[in-house]
This record gives C-alpha cells, structure tokens and sequence, in this order.
C-alpha cells in the first residue's frame, strides 16, 4: 500500500552511485536522523556518499553513527551528478551547499514539508508522513534491506523529534508501528530520547530563565509569544540550538492557540517560530513571510529589527486567528 513514488525513490537508491546528500541548514534531529539512515542503507547497497551541509552538527546529535563525516561546502571540490535532499522544503533551504550540485544533477527531493516546491528532479514529498525519517524508513522497506541497529537508531531520533517525542498531532498509528519496528532493530528508546529531548546544557537552562521574562500573550489569549535577543543568548553562553523549543511555552499556555518565538539571529534580521495547536495553519503564514513549514510549526526569517518584525507578524496572525473558528471542538 505504499505510495507509487515510494518505488521510484527506491529505484534512485538503487540506479545511482557517486551521491551526494544534502539536508537543510542549522539541521535539526529530523533532517540528520535521515541523511545519516539513508546514507547506512545506500552504504549497504555498496555506494559512496559525500555528507555536506552548510552548519556544525550540533553537539547532541554528535553520536548518531556517521555524523562526524560530514563535511562543509567549501571542503569538498567540485560538483555532483547524482544528489539526495532530505527534510528540505526548497533549495535556498540548502544554502551554500547548493553550489555542489550539477546544473544537470539527478535531484531526488524527499521530504514531509507542507510548502516543499517540488525542486527535485524526482521528488517523493509525503506530506502525511510526520517525519522524512518515516520516508526514509518506508524507502528501506521497498528495498527490502533489514534495517541494522546504526540505521535505527537515525531514523528513531528524526520519528521522535519532528512527533516531540510522540506527543504532537503528527503522531500516528504507523509512527508507532515504525517507533516499534525500529526498538526490535535494537534501538534504545531512553538513551535516544535523554540525549536529544531531555537534556537541557547550562546555558540552555541560563536562557530559559531570561526568555520566560519575555513571555507575553494577546488580549484575547490566544496568541502568546516570547523574545529572545542577541544580548540575552550572549549572556546565557548560548548558541543558536540552545534557542530550539522555546516556542514550545507561549504554545504550551492554556487557551493559547499559536505561539510564537521571535528570535534576533543577526542584526536586522529575526527568526521566527511559529507554534499552532488545532486550527491555525501557521505553514501558510510562514510562507506569507517568505518561510515554509507545517500546519502546526514552521517558521520565516524577517528583515527589520525585533520591535518592526513583532509588529508585523503579529498584526497578520491576529487577522487569521480572528477569522477561524479556533475551538479546539472544530477540529477533528
Ligand atoms: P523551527 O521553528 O523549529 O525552526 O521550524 C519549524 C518548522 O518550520 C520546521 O519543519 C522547519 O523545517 C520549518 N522552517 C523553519 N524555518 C523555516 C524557513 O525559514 N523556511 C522554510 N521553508 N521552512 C522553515
Ligand atoms: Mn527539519
Ligand atoms: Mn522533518
């Protein structure tokens, strides 16, 4: 019952050698769990695989096996025929890593993404999938390779970040039949999710403490926000993952129904992280804004400075959330 694509990305896998795989910048647990899984089952079909992306791999996601071969851009000489993106809604979601793909490239785009524009040259864009891991999963299934315990443990790190360890309303029954799948491989659970959800670093902790300060909510209660400037994530010793999940508290607070994170990444410009919980389709906003996402998170980066950009995105969420009917008994 799997998808007509799902056999072509399997035959990409299998037809091509020499491969290039590519994620989105600032990659998150979602995007290396399945580069790395994908490059495990391309390695057991005896290919090569060059790993590049345009950021560090954070620290917490240092242990998934292979994470310490990739390289950056500028590290790698000339361009690729033959090429993966995982987790990446649109090539400027590449960044500078695009420059290594061959104007006449084979591209196969594969990813979840609401907002993907279809860049590939072959693309398997599944949006009922709650992680590309869950692709990457089925595309193993249809090359019938029985998944080792390296492989499992990536693709269990994407299923159970992009679900927020299986609570978001992405977490479905096949999600759970996968999660399952991956424990009999041989896959620690626990050791997976205490390293990459649980964990918060010093300064992580530092930052929380000045972000909840920021916290503030809407008349109506229903969209709530937090702030975090450069001078604070300097004086907590942060970095820019430490920044990730703090959108969760103006989104977690009773009544809210879309949070928001407005994030100072360089001067003049602002991350923004959308948050919705039933209705809001905060992808669509994103877009707006020039980002992408998902219904239920996505996120932009605005030009102006925190004050301007506040201004603006909260203006256009206001009219949307006033125009839907957000009871959560509207939604199924
Ligand atoms: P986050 O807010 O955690 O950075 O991202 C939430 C979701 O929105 C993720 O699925 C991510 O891929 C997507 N997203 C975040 N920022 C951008 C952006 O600037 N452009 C696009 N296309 N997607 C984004
Ligand atoms: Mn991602
Ligand atoms: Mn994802």
């Amino acid at each position: 019952n799997l998808k007509p694509e799902y056999k072509s990305a399997a035959d990409f896998f299998r037809n091509h050698d020499n491969l290039l795989l590519l994620v989105h910048e600032k990659p998150d647990g979602d995007a290396l769990g399945s580069v790395l899984g994908a490059a495990h089952l391309l390695q057991s079909l005896g290919k090569t695989v060059t790993l590049v992306n345009d950021d560090p791999i954070p620290d917490k996601f240092r242990f998934l096996p292979m994470a310490d071969r990739f390289l950056l851009p500028e590290e790698v000489e000339g361009t690729f025929a033959n090429v993966i993106a995982f987790d990446c809604g649109d090539r400027k979601r590449l960044g500078r890593s695009q420059g290594l793909i061959a104007a006449d490239a084979n591209l196969l785009n594969v990813d979840h993404h609401v907002t993907n524009d279809h860049f590939g040259t072959e693309n398997i864009v599944d949006l009922e999938a709650a992680a590309t891991c869950q692709i990457v999963f089925k595309i193993a299934q249809e090359l019938r390779i029985e998944l080792d315990l390296d492989t499992a443990t990536c693709l269990y790190t994407g299923l159970v970040t992009d679900t927020g360890g299986f609570r978001y309303s992405n977490t479905t029954e096949e999600v759970l039949l996968i999660a399952a799948h991956l424990l009999t491989a041989g896959v620690s659970p626990y050791q997976i999710v205490d390293r990459v959800m649980e964990t918060l670093t010093w300064p992580q902790v530092q930052l929380i403490r000045t972000v909840l300060d920021t916290l503030d909510r809407d008349e109506s209660g229903m969209i709530s926000w937090v702030t975090i400037t450069r001078d604070m994530l300097e004086r907590a010793g942060g970095c820019d993952e430490d920044v990730e999940g703090l959108v969760n508290y103006p989104r977690n607070v009773e009544g809210v129904e879309v949070g928001i994170s407005f994030r100072e990444s360089v001067p003049g410009k602002v991350k923004v992280s959308f948050r919705s919980k039933y209705v809001v389709d905060v992808g669509a906003i994103a877009l707006e804004f020039g980002g992408g996402g998902h219904a239920r998170a996505a996120g932009c980066t605005v030009d102006g400075d925190v004050d301007t950009v506040k201004d603006r995105v909260l203006a256009r969420v206001r009219e949307v959330v006033t125009a839907v009917d957000t009871k959560p008994e509207a939604t199924q």
